[in-house]
């Protein structure tokens, strides 16, 4: 049986002590909580305060990003065994704002993955067709390529430990949200997918959530859907009262 998560990534926001006040609060409330895991993707310098916040309860951190080297001349890039290291249980890899500020391809996207995998970490891979993609009609072949290029080498082993977020680009940041049919449908593309590439128990195991503007007020509908197994969540993953009412959704 597959699980829901529900993970929150923070962006760039919050510092140390906010990250820690809010875990704090969030503890509380999710006593009891426990249908669906919880995650919280959380800038580098809050992970180590946060972990510790955490302990104890149903809620995981993890990072918005890794690099693929094990280490070396990156400046300014964090390497996976940093992150196991201080107690990070995920990480985002691929994440639109990546792709699109950062340059990341699939190609690199790939590299993380594998990097993140093979040092333990569960991946939350976002991927997610552009405005232009969904106009046009070739959703299901931008994320099924996409699927097939972030997945490459990827053993089924592998796979246990990867969880993908659908997330439409249009959708991120923007308060426009796919219709809970568009979100089920396309998770159900990519699903096929993986049944495609590693079979059925896998296709039927694998987690993969929705995230575009998910809130407070349309998580219920969103994850009532077949495909839909949780929320990757920027916005409203910053205020207690929004978050645990998507929480209370998926359990
Ligand atoms: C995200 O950051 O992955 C995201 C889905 O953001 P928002 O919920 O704010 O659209």
């Amino acid at each position: 049986m597959r699980r829901t998560v529900i993970a929150g990534n923070w962006k760039m926001n919050m510092t140390p002590k906010a990250a820690v006040a809010f875990i704090n609060e969030l503890k509380t409330m999710t006593v009891g909580l426990d249908k669906c895991d919880i995650v919280l993707c959380v800038p580098f310098v809050d992970i180590a305060p946060a972990v510790e916040a955490a302990a104890g309860s149903n809620i995981h951190i993890g990072a918005e990003n890794v690099h693929f080297a094990k280490s070396g001349a990156y400046t300014g890039e964090i390497s996976a065994e940093m992150l196991t290291e201080i107690g990070t249980e995920y990480v985002v890899v691929g994440h639109s704002e990546r792709r699109q500020y950062f340059a990341e391809t699939d190609e690199t996207v790939n590299l993380r993955t594998k990097a993140a995998l093979a040092a333990g970490l569960k991946v939350i891979l976002c991927l997610g067709e552009v405005k232009e993609e969904r106009l046009s009609g070739i959703t299901n072949e931008v994320v099924s390529m996409q699927t097939k290029l972030d997945l490459a080498g990827i053993s089924a082993e592998e796979l246990k430990n990867v969880i993908i977020a659908y997330e439409p680009v249009w959708a991120i940041g923007t308060g426009l949200t796919a219709t809970p049919e568009q979100a089920d449908e396309t998770c159900g593309v990519i699903r096929n997918v993986i049944r495609e590439l590693y079979g059925d128990a896998a296709a039927e195991d694998i987690t993969i959530q929705y995230g575009g503007s998910m809130n407070d007020a349309n998580a219920a509908e969103l994850l009532s859907k077949e495909n839909v197994d949780g929320g990757l969540i920027g916005g409203a993953s910053l205020k207690t009262d929004k978050f645990i009412t998507i929480i209370k959704a998926a359990n």
